[in-house]
């Protein structure tokens, strides 16, 4: 179902949103110098909107929780001298109501308090009647109705400049990312909400800023409205996410190398051809990963069976799995002639990988 919400023309007024709005600024504000240090090169970039979080979710205790409202006077001086924007995140009603007596004019909600509508309710209310940029990063979680509901929630409040941030979402177990991206989500995301802009925030994603450039233009080809890229004069001693900020001069370069696409149709809500292709690329990426998962097992099973002295294949198993499979497929609108072929070749291969086992 689509979902319509009252979307002001420009994200940011007075400045030039378009595609893609760059926003870049050092994950925490952690001194005077360090955050002018970095506004000013961000600015020299021809960069508009500058993020430095002042107050910082973290994970555990007892760690650099972000320097508080003493670092929003340090906001204010980078928009008096840059002209720049600037944002930071919000978590709860106190730090809307500070940062909004400061000036600040983009909050963005955080992906833990995005998770919790208590929290965004609380939030959206303290916004009542104020004009000021929301964005809404995604929540921890990969769902697309909790980051719906957040959007909604700030918009019935009254915030007609409003955004989403795709930050990515989190996993248990191995991941090449911090916050695996499931790009599905952000698609379903402006699907559900067409004209809603959404930002890529490749940091969060990542958790490493070898990955930055690709992530960016994943997101340029996915067509995303812009990019938050987390950027720090000297990053390895950056007293929060050290290890995927950018410096000013690393990201010069992605933007010098991004490839901008062209619009096929002049339509922003319609899905292009790219974009499916890209999807159709992730899926497989995913299918493959599955396989390679479903293979993994395989070989347990494999060395279960070595240690029991039984045989691999097991018939009445395999046509009793073959059935249900087919089933299922063809409720999910799969022919059954290709749900059979290609359960034949999965079951081929795992076969292949438990004889392997078996004969180690
Ligand atoms: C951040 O932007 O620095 C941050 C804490 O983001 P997230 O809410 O996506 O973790
Ligand atoms: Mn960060």
């Amino acid at each position: 179902m689509e979902i319509k919400l009252k979307i002001a023309e420009a994200l940011i007024p007075g400045i030039d949103c378009s595609k893609p709005l760059m926003i870049a600024g050092p994950c925490s504000a952690e001194t005077e110098e360090q955050v002018m240090e970095a506004a000013r090169q961000v600015a020299s970039l021809g960069i508009k909107v500058f993020r430095a979080g002042i107050w910082k979710p973290r994970t555990r205790p007892n760690v650099f929780e972000g320097v508080g409202s003493e670092g929003l006077v340090w906001l204010r001086r980078v928009k008096e001298e840059t002209r720049m924007k600037v944002a930071t995140e919000v978590a709860n009603v106190k730090h809307v109501y500070e940062a909004l007596k400061n000036g600040v004019d983009v909050l963005w909600i955080g992906a833990r308090t995005t998770a919790n509508p208590f929290a965004v309710q609380e939030i959206a209310d303290s916004l009542r009647g104020v004009d000021v940029t929301v964005l809404v990063k995604n929540p921890v979680n990969p769902d697309v109705e909790l980051w719906v509901g957040a959007l909604e929630r700030v918009n019935a409040a009254g915030i007609t400049h409003i955004g989403a941030v795709h930050r990515g979402f989190s996993s248990y177990g191995k991941s090449n990312y911090r916050n695996d991206p499931h790009w599905q989500i952000p698609i379903e995301l402006r699907r559900r909400i067409p004209g809603l802009p959404i930002i890529n925030d490749p940091s969060h994603i990542s958790g490493k800023r070898e990955l930055i450039m690709e992530l960016c233009q994943t997101a340029i080809d996915l067509d995303f409205d812009g990019l938050i890229v987390e950027t720090h004069c000297d990053p390895d001693h950056a007293w929060s996410d050290a290890a995927q900020q950018v410096t000013p001069q690393h990201l010069e370069y992605i933007i010098k190398n991004l490839v901008l696409r062209k619009q096929k149709v002049d339509n922003r809500n319609a899905v292009t051809l790219e974009e499916l292709r890209m999807q159709i690329d992730k899926l497989d990426d995913e299918v493959l990963q599955i396989m390679e998962q479903r293979m993994l097992v395989a070989e347990k099973i494999g060395m279960f069976k070595k240690e029991n002295n039984v045989t691999i294949l097991q018939s009445k198993r395999w046509t009793e799995l073959l059935k249900k499979r087919i089933n299922a497929g063809m409720s999910k609108g799969l022919g059954e002639e290709f749900v059979k072929k290609i359960y034949s070749a999965i079951h081929e291969e795992s076969i292949q990988h438990q004889k392997m086992v078996m004969n180690r």
